[in-house]
């Protein structure tokens, strides 16, 4: 698809720009115009303010940093006028004022979509707009440069997602190898910044852990997870087929090594069950060991108690860094999850295939189940089968799903009624 494919659908949109430098401003408006937008540009407030209530644009170029104006009383204006355009901000400022500047923006229910530090050329405001008009911008050759710009994520931004429950949760599902029932989904946290776009979970958890917030992170997945199953369940009731396995379908929740220690968050998690009518018994919590682990022994003891109260234990990415034997006989696992480097491997590597044999021989010979994750194509699926791998997950049964395709994705797998 080449760049100017997406002229036309730009020009669905008004683009007003405030600059208190007439140059710049007419330079960006004979640009935007180019890519097909249409465009106004403006160097005083009262100006700017009339074209906002008159013309009714849906994106606004920004210049925080004018002489005799101030750019976030304009963000205030404008969220006191009830305007929800699309902000872009053209001046390069440095981070923390850009944080700053975004925390009001979103306090006044404006929404920062990126920057554009000056000098800017064509190709980056093609791709900027396609940014602030919920296009792809197609030729992303530009995009390092522009997400620079915009900066890395920071604490702050996780504090406030947590505070405003902007984290979401997709879910996996997970299948049986012996005849392809679905026995449960994995539970998997999503980020989408209003500014900074989808962030990694291996970002955010990794940013979470480092700063005390994995804790309440964990209790907002599970709150939400339960939740999610918990209807999920109510669904089937009625569907005389599925009924059986589906309404038993089981959650697996990430549980990071360094919560746990904490009596509190399994308590909840406990009481969250109870609330919701929830069984124990389906729901796995997934731990990864990590070098950071620190209280062994009240680990020790809260897994035992959460394995005697019906909860499954498995131990994730099995077979790398520090999931290893030695945890795996020193905690009261139930399942072990072969990590998705061995799987994805699996076609091609002699060696991946002897490890999965031995971990699959070594789930069984301590009653667990085994489940490979990272199954990719059917080859990885059938070579599981063969070796009596008992569960499955991977983009080759399913991506990671929302919440509200999970239905969706059950009833077209066809064996249902
Ligand atoms: P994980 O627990 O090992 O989760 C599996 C990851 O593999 C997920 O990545 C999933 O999207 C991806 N995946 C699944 N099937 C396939 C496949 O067939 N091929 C490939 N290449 N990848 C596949 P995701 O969602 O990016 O999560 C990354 C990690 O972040 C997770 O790895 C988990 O360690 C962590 N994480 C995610 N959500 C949470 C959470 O709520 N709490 C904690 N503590 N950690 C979480
Ligand atoms: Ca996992
Ligand atoms: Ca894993």
């Amino acid at each position: 698809m080449s760049l100017d494919s997406y002229a036309p659908r730009l020009s669905q949109h008004r683009l007003l720009i405030l600059d208190d430098e007439p140059l710049t401003g007419c330079t960006l408006q004979q640009m935007a115009m180019r890519l097909g937008t249409e465009a106004r540009s403006v160097t005083a407030i009262d100006e700017f303010l009339l074209q906002i209530e008159t013309w009714q644009p849906d994106i606004i170029c920004l210049d925080l940093v004018m002489p005799g104006m101030d750019g976030i009383e304009v963000l205030r204006l404008l969220g006191e006028r009830h305007f929800r355009p699309q902000v872009i901000i053209t001046s390069g400022v440095e981070s923390r004022i850009l944080q700053a500047a975004e925390r009001s923006a979103q306090a006044h229910g404006v929404k920062l979509v990126g920057t554009l530090p000056k000098p800017y050329t064509t190709r980056e405001l093609r791709q900027v707009l396609a940014r602030a008009t919920g296009q792809t911008a197609p030729d992303t050759e530009q995009a390092p440069r522009l997400m620079a710009a915009v900066r890395e994520v920071s604490v702050d931004d996780l504090q406030q997602a947590l505070a405003q429950c902007e984290l979401k949760l997709a879910y996996q599902p997970k299948v049986s190898c012996r005849n392809g029932e679905v026995v449960g989904f994995e539970a998997l946290a999503r980020w989408h910044h209003p500014v900074l776009g989808h962030i990694s979970p291996d970002v955010f958890i990794a940013l979470a852990e480092r700063n005390g917030l994995i804790d309440a992170l964990t209790l907002q997945v599970t709150d939400q997870a339960l939740t999610w199953l918990a209807g999920f369940t109510q669904y089937w009731t009625g569907h005389e087929t599925a009924q059986e396995y589906l309404a038993n379908a089981q959650i697996s929740l990430n549980v990071s090594a360094l919560s746990l220690g904490n009596e509190m968050l399994f308590a909840r998690i406990v009481e969250r069950c109870h609330e919701l009518g929830v069984a124990p018994q389906r729901v796995i919590l997934e731990v990864t060991e990590t070098s950071a682990m620190q209280d062994g022994t009240t680990a020790l003891d809260n897994l035992t108690r959460l394995r005697l109260q019906g909860f499954h234990l498995s131990i994730d990415d099995f077979g790398t860094g520090y999931s290893s034997m030695v945890q795996l006989v020193r905690l009261p696992f139930s399942e072990l999850k072969i990590d998705k480097n061995f799987v994805m491997t699996a076609a091609t590597s002699e060696e991946s295939q002897a490890v999965i044999r031995f971990m699959v021989n070594l789930g069984r010979s301590l009653g667990l189940t085994t489940t490979a994750e990272g199954v990719e194509d059917e080859s990885a699926f059938s070579f599981l089968k063969r070796v009596g791998c008992d569960r499955v997950q991977g983009y080759w049964i399913s991506r990671p799903l929302a919440p509200d395709a999970v239905i969706p994705w059950c009833l077209a797998q066809g064996r249902l009624d």
